[in-house]
């Protein structure tokens, strides 16, 4: 029972275009990684939740939604864009309370979730099929491309709403419904984006949220036979677990997984840039990004000075309170992560791995604080190196040649992103092209937009969010045969 219900923030489920309490009445808490505190009561949903909002989303494609154009879609995700931005500070406080992360990259992030909206629905009203030539000339042949139907969507803490956006811009462009999952440690934002989409006019049903405090929520989800397809955010060993679920069904996935990316700097490499880079891919967002560049991977002629350069930097990063705008990293994100994230030190501290910066909790500010750390002496074998630890955690080893260098870059199980620092143009784009991951940059990191396709390969996921091709994601393709002639023809015989 809580007894200090009154002074935490309530959020309810969305079904069918309103706010419900769990069937059952059962609630949790979400806490406040800043202050360790909760500040939130959610909804408790469970299966019989997961029905009901499945039922509705179903409801939604079988009756008005079903049946709007590409142009009257493309009307709402521009309406519910310029609602997010008009509602960017609210939402960005409520990620902040949920995961700590720093008010003004949330801000930032709010900001700019209208432009993916407004993107799709660009696209909303172009979503053409084709008219196909036969071999017989007795058919006329065309294809449609319709919604795939109801999506499960399933994401993460870290960014719950952009990553939503991701899947959710571009599936309304297409016509589908949904029903979403947010993190148990994020909740809260999921649900007040979701009355958005009624304030635009998204009919009932078309968005449905529900909340829970376990995986068994998002595995009643993942596994429904009333979902058409499962669009999932989040760890590799989760997304494994949901894509098994999705095979029983025989539904289609994407997967947003982990990564372990790498930062290769050559000795013509622009040094300072590539050291204010890397720490933008591994201590921006105290490291709890997918893309986090958490391999170092530099010429031995240029180790020394760089690591210089990165500690002197790390050295003055404000940890602080995520709200103060001169705050430059927030602590962890809830007690599972920091808990992960001070494991993996005492693990690299045992493989041998030399502190060249942090290395600790930082216990001075409460909450859930670690420093910024940078470890050297790592060998490419080591588990900080093959394994993501989604904090602020840098492993730094050296090459000597050009090769080795790509070698050590593809020498993981991930494939999500990468950079290459280098002055020499025909390097960049030579390493750019041999390095397997989703998305290269060049002298430059963390840099994401709607037109980009994002995605990994390996074991960071499956398909591609964002750019024109993700509204193939969420389509089915229907072939359809018109026969012109008005005669019969051998029934016998394939036509
Ligand atoms: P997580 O896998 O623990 O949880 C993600 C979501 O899955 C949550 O909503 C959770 O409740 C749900 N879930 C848990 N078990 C489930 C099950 N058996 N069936 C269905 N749903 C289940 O991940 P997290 O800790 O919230 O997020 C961190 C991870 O996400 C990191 O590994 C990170 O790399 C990854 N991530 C990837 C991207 C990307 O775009 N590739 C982006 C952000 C985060």
């Amino acid at each position: 029972m809580i007894d200090h219900a009154h002074t935490l923030e309530t959020f309810r489920m969305w079904i069918d275009g309103k706010p419900v309490d769990a069937l059952t009445g059962a609630t949790f808490e979400s806490q406040n990684p800043y202050t360790g505190r909760p500040w939130a009561v959610l909804a408790d949903g469970g299966s019989d939740d997961v029905d009901a909002a499945v039922s509705a989303a179903r409801a939604a494609l079988d009756g008005e939604w079903g049946s709007t154009t590409g142009f009257t879609r493309a009307a709402l995700l521009r309406r519910v864009g310029d609602l997010i931005t008009a509602n960017a500070e609210r939402l960005a406080r409520l990620e902040v309370n949920d995961s700590g992360k720093l008010y003004r990259e949330m801000l930032g992030q709010m900001n700019g979730l209208g432009s993916w909206f407004h993107y799709y629905a660009g696209l909303a009203d172009k979503i053409e099929g084709r008219q196909i030539p036969s071999p017989n000339p007795n058919y006329l042949v065309y294809t449609r491309r319709e919604p795939i139907g109801v999506i499960a969507a399933i994401t993460p803490w870290n960014s719950p709403l952009m990553l939503l956006t991701w899947k959710l811009a571009p599936a309304l462009a297409a016509g589908c419904s949904f029903v979403i999952k947010p993190s148990e440690h994020a909740p809260a934002s999921t649900v007040a984006f979701a009355e958005l989409f009624d304030q635009a006019g998204f009919p009932p049903g078309v968005i449905n949220v529900v909340t829970g405090s376990s995986a068994r929520t998002g595995a009643a989800l993942a596994g429904h036979p009333g979902v058409d397809k499962v669009a999932f955010t989040g760890a590799t060993s989760t997304g494994r677990r949901v894509a098994l679920a999705a095979a029983e069904n025989l539904n289609p996935v994407t997967l947003e997984l982990g990564g372990k990316s790498p930062h290769i700097v050559f000795p013509d490499a622009d040094l300072p840039a590539a050291a204010n880079g890397i720490i933008s891919g591994i201590f921006a967002a105290t490291g709890q990004t997918c893309m986090a560049g958490s391999r170092l991977i530099v010429h031995e002629s240029v180790h020394d000075e760089l690591i210089r350069l990165i500690t002197d930097r790390a050295a003055t990063i404000k940890l602080g309170d995520p709200n103060d705008p001169d705050t430059e990293m927030g602590p962890v994100a809830n007690a599972p992560q920091y808990e992960k994230v001070l494991h993996y030190l005492r693990t690299a501290e045992n493989e041998g791995a030399t502190v060249a910066y942090g290395g600790t909790a930082e216990h001075s500010l409460g909450g859930y604080f670690v420093k910024p750390t940078v470890l050297t002496g790592v060998g490419p074998e080591s588990a900080i190196v093959r394994e993501e630890v989604f904090g602020p955690v840098l492993s730094a080893y050296t090459f000597s040649d050009e090769n080795e260098a790509i070698e050590f870059a593809n020498d993981t199980p991930f494939g999500l992103a990468g950079a290459v620092w280098t002055t020499d143009v025909h390097r960049a784009h030579r390493v750019a092209a041999k390095v397997r991951a989703g998305t290269v940059w060049i002298n430059a990191y963390r840099t994401v937009a709607p037109s980009v396709p994002f995605g990994g390969y390996g074991q960071s996921g499956i398909g591609r969010e964002n750019g024109a091709e993700a509204i193939d994601a969420y389509t089915e393709t229907k072939a359809v045969w018109v026969e012109l002639s008005g005669g019969t023809r051998d029934p016998f015989v394939l036509g």
